[in-house]
């Protein structure tokens, strides 16, 4: 089993899913979201990785004028 971090195809919003799971209910605005659809950002092996992954997205996206550091 592994985790994606996909986009929500109306807000833009990240989500976790397991690859298992068909959809996902977005929980910025509500839509279902399907996941074979949906844009994928990331994958990850663990669920904390996922969860690692899907703060650092979040982070990128509400900071995205700092200076990145890598
Ligand atoms: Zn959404």
């Amino acid at each position: 089993m592994s985790f994606l971090i996909v986009a929500c195809g109306r807000c833009g919003g990240f989500l976790l899913a397991k690859d298992e799971q068909k959809t996902r209910t977005c929980p910025y605005c509500g839509s279902k979201v399907t996941l074979y659809k949906a844009k994928k950002l990331a994958s990850a092996k663990t669920a904390n990785e996922a969860s690692t992954i899907l703060r650092r997205l979040k982070k990128d996206k509400f900071l995205n004028r700092e200076a990145k550091h890598q």
